[in-house]
Parts: C-alpha cells; structure tokens; sequence
C-alpha cells in the first residue's frame, strides 16, 4: 500500500527536457533546469517515495512547443509495452509547452494507459482525485504555452533589432564576400571571389548573354559560389558548371551596392519548424552596411538591361509562355551535378529524352557531367508509382472516389 491507497507497483519513468526557452529563462534562475539537476531531483523524489525507478528519458536541446522528441517517444514505447505504469516530471512544462497536446497526455492517453502522471513542483498527481492542483493544470498548461511564445517573441525582436541595424546574420554571405574576423556580423570582400563577381558584371554591361557569361565562366574553370566554398573547405578542386539562374541570382543582388537585405523568410510559427517566405515589402534593407564591389550606376544599368531581357525558367519570354514547355520543365535535376535537367525532342517528335543540362552543353569540350539519355516514359513511371505509394498512404480512397466521381457528373452537365 503506498499514500494514495491503490494497491499497485510503480514503476517510474523520469521524464527530462531542456530547450532554448528554459535556457533563456536559465540566466535568471541559474541553472536550475538543467538535465542534471532535473534527473537528480526526480531521482531523490522517487526514492523518498517508495516508486521503482525503472528508467530515466532525457531530451536536451529540443522545445517543449513540439512533442516530437526521440526520448519522449521512446517513453511512450515502454508506456505500450507496458514496461512503466508512472511518469514523473519536475513540472508540467517538462511534459510541454503547447496546451493542446499537454492536454491530450493529461486528460487522454495518460488515463487510458492507467498511468499515473506526477508533475512535482506543480503538485499534480492524476492517483488523487481531490488534488485541487490537478484541476489547476490546465490553466498551467495554457500558462507554458504563453510563456513559450513569449520567449520565440523576445528572440525574433533581438535579430530583427540586428537586421535593422544592417548586422548579417546569415551563415554563408554572398559570393565575393566573407564574413570580418573581428567584427561580428559585418561582411569585408573577399579577394578572389569579388574578381569574378565583378568580372560577371563587366561581361554582362559588354553586352554578353547570361547563357554566354555561364559557358565562359564555366571553360576558364571559374568556381561556382558552391564550388568555392567547397574548395574553401577542403582545399580541393572540384569541378563544376555555371548555370543561368545563379549567374542572374548574382546580378541582382544589392550585397554587391553595399546593401543588406535580410528578413526574407521566416518560421511559421513557434510552434512549427518550417520556413515560409515573407513578402518583399516586409524585408529589411539596410543601404551602405558594407564595402561595394559593383558601383551604383553599373548596378542600375544591369537591373535595366535584365528587365528587357527577362525569361522565366523555362527560358521563355514572360508573358509569353512556351508552347511546347514540357510538362516536368524545372522540376528535374542532374543527381550527379545538381544542374537542371534539359529535353530533347526525339526522333519524329514523338516524345522526349532527358538528360543533364551540363553534359548536353559542354559534352564535347569539357565533359563535365555524364552525357545519359533517360526516356520520359522510364521517368514518368517512377513519378506515378510515387504518387501512387503517397496516395495510397495519405488520401481516403473513400472520399476521393467520391470527390472524382462529382466532378466528372459536374463535366457532364455542362457538356
Ligand atoms: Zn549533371
């Protein structure tokens, strides 16, 4: 018999978890979240009251706002197989910090396991049933939850402070630049990588075609902004092409005036680790942040000379789009050079060939990429059978039946 009167062995799980928001709060409260003390706490509270310590589950670094955690779920594992009937935190913000899933643990599955869920500072135990602070636990909850949103707030409004104040705050500038070894969050030029930038300019106000700037970029055996910093780390040459759209990426870029444009993409929100982009008028642009490579007029003459020019990805002019624009145009790409992949027409007409936009265009000087020819039916097989698995996985037959069936008696009635 243990306090709460159930005639059952405990066998407890401990639960740890420190994040980013706990680190913030860390400096107030020194220290006192850190897994080490949070398993030794637990530790002592299970001991001084008789529960069978059966195994301790840590999550370091990974925030409350997500229950997605490799230690969480592996607690959940031994909870099915029944291998502990008890979990103990320090507080419910160990559990989590958003409302709705704490909530589901709480009130849902905890119950249906017949565990039993101790949150210790905050006096939870869901064996007493006239616990007042049990009843309190939602409001916690919702209290973590702000707290968590509070806290992605302060961190959002520190870098934007710095983005407004021109600070870089990425981790790879902009090809031609580096980052100052003493300065934090300046940009200087970088010596060699700046020569080509400028000479990219210089070929395109002479009048060069971007698809003629790539080829001779590419047959002097200039490095790629991606080749460059490779070689920069390993020391290395590495072979490689220049394509189009990162020699038009370069010529409108305002780095290259002394510009810093950041805030161009943001996480969706505190909870949901995903990146969305955020409309240009939203971005922060800060004018002289750093030295130019590429003075004002030039770069304005450039902006002009590529507005008359512009092609979209399919290399057709906007406005007027491609009629034979294939139906997988710049969604393809080379798996061995990364470049986009090309179609050629075959014999006849009667279909297309794929192939590596690198190997098509330097197959005979350079060979830079193997020249394979792929047959659109061998490709379009594998993206079928794709979609079939994502299908079969995610979409109710059901319903979708249904959703086609509709719409084809929608087309018949108008026919
Ligand atoms: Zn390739």
């Amino acid at each position: 018999m243990n306090e709460t009167g159930h005639e059952q062995d405990f066998k407890a799980g401990l639960y740890v978890r420190l994040s980013r928001e706990d680190e913030y709060k860390q400096n107030i409260n020194d220290f006192s979240e850190s897994i080490k003390n949070q398993k030794e706490f637990l530790t002592e509270y299970a001991i001084k009251n008789g529960y069978s310590i059966v195994d301790v589950y840590a999550d370091d670094g990974i925030s409350g706002t997500t229950f997605d955690r490799e230690e969480f779920n592996r607690m959940l594992k031994d909870i099915e197989i029944g291998r502990i009937n008890m979990v103990i935190t320090k507080d419910l913000s160990r559990l989590g910090r958003d409302y709705i899933k704490t909530g589901e643990y709480l009130e849902k599955y905890f119950p249906s396991k017949n565990v039993r869920y101790i949150a210790v500072n905050d006096g939870y135990d869901s064996f007493k049933d006239e616990n007042s602070n049990n009843e309190m636990a939602p409001f916690k909850a919702v209290f973590n939850d702000m707290y968590a949103k509070d806290i992605s707030k302060k961190v959002r409004t520190a870098l934007k402070t710095k983005q407004i104040k021109g600070e870089y705050l990425g981790t790879t500038p902009a090809f031609g630049y580096k980052k100052d070894t003493k300065i934090k969050g300046k940009l200087v030029i970088d010596e060699e990588s700046s020569k080509y930038v400028k000479k990219i300019f210089e070929l395109y106000l002479s009048g060069k075609s971007i698809f003629e700037i790539s080829n001779i970029l590419t047959k002097s055996e200039v490095p790629t902004p991606s080749q460059y910093a490779k070689i920069a780390n390993t020391q290395k040459y590495i072979k490689g092409a220049w394509n189009d759209k990162s020699i038009r990426f370069i010529l409108q870029n305002e780095v290259y005036i002394g510009n810093t444009i950041q805030n161009k993409r943001k996480k969706v929100n505190y909870k949901i680790n995903k990146q969305v982009e955020i409309p240009k008028s939203q971005w922060i642009k800060v004018e002289n942040t750093h030295e130019p490579i590429i003075s004002k007029q030039d770069f304005e003459m450039t902006q002009e000379m590529l507005k008359r020019h512009s092609y979209n990805r399919a290399g057709a002019a906007i406005g007027r789009p491609q009629k034979n624009m294939h139906l997988l145009s710049g969604l393809l790409y080379c798996g061995n050079c990364k470049a986009p992949m090309t179609f050629i027409p075959t014999y006849k007409k009667r279909g297309y060939y794929i192939c590596c936009s690198t190997a098509k265009r330097y197959k005979k000087e350079l060979n830079l990429c193997q020249m394979k020819l792929i047959k659109e039916t061998e490709i379009e097989e594998k993206i079928i059978n794709t979609l079939k698995q994502i299908t079969q996985k995610y979409i109710d037959k059901n319903k979708f039946e249904t959703e086609i069936c509709s719409s084809c008696r929608l087309r018949k009635t108008r026919l």
